[in-house]
């Protein structure tokens, strides 16, 4: 029987929250929505409606619509959905048990976020980003990136570097059982999550964007030996925070972003091929 592509990245729906809410509940996340972090109101700030005070079905219509966004998006980050791969609004529909007018506002938020391609009469498909694209995210990242830094340093509390250091403990727990999924995952999260905490939501939500399609162009354009981001180096800037030093985590940060697209292959040809040197035979 064949399988179909979209269950199988996005499994059985209950499982899947489960496994979302082990996974705040590791990060700590549960406990600070409570408190008045500022954390707490990035959920918020990225939903596509402004947070009020809402009746009990329309905060269940919001909770199903970002837990629906929250498993796609999983499911990109960790390569079960691959760059191309089309969703179709029914299966989607079917298998969250919604609406399609629901996957279709889903589809439109991830669409926004450069996440999903729409296109006219053929529908949604997970973003395939060019070189071209990808050499712009690693200059945007070039620039956003350090100013992450600057302002978690100014800004730092003892709390923010135990919650860096845990979400380091999740990858390095990732790696030693090689689990390249949640490794690629929570690789690009560090970097969102060093947006979050430092306090500034645009910044963070442009991060949090660009860490997707950062996951994407790995997916197209890794090598196939490397997985993202290098293992010690994240501790490694982790220590620069700690010690306030902005220049050191800065600069550690930069080399960081070249190891990670020096290990893509984002050349364009521009040379011209030689056909008759490819089919001549020997
Ligand atoms: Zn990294």
């Amino acid at each position: 029987m064949m399988t179909d592509p979209l269950i199988a990245a996005l499994g059985n729906a209950k499982q899947q929250v489960s496994t979302i809410g082990d996974q705040s509940d590791r990060l700590g996340r549960s406990a600070h929505r409570r408190a008045s972090d500022p954390l707490a109101t990035l959920n918020s700030s990225m939903s596509t409606r402004p947070r009020r005070k809402a009746s009990p079905a329309r905060l269940q219509r919001e909770n199903t619509h970002d837990e629906i966004y929250e498993k796609i998006y999983v499911a990109i980050l960790e390569h079960r959905l691959h760059p191309g791969t089309k969703l179709v609004e029914e299966r989607l529909a079917d298998i969250f048990n919604v609406s399609r007018a629901r996957i279709r506002e889903v589809l439109a938020r991830l669409a926004h976020e450069q996440i999903v391609e729409l296109f006219p009469q053929r529908g949604a498909y997970v973003a395939k980003p060019t070189i071209e694209q990808a050499l712009d995210v690693f200059e945007a990242r070039r620039l956003i990136e350090p100013a992450v830094l600057r302002r978690l340093i100014e800004t730092f509390t003892p709390e923010k570097l135990a919650r860096l250091r845990q979400h380091q403990d999740l990858e390095v727990d990732a790696r030693r059982r090689d689990d390249k999924r949640a490794v690629i995952r929570l690789s690009g999260e560090f970097h969102s999550l060093a947006a979050e905490l430092a306090g500034n939501t645009a910044l963070a939500r442009s991060m949090r964007e660009l860490s997707v399609l950062t996951c994407l162009m790995i997916f197209l354009y890794d090598a196939p030996t490397s997985i993202s981001c290098r293992a010690d180096e994240h501790s490694q800037i982790i220590d620069a925070i700690a010690k306030r030093d902005p220049v050191r985590a800065e600069r550690l940060m930069l080399e960081h972003l070249d190891h990670i697209e020096s290990s893509m292959k984002l050349e364009t040809t521009t040379e011209e091929v030689d056909l008759e040197a490819i089919f001549r035979t020997g």
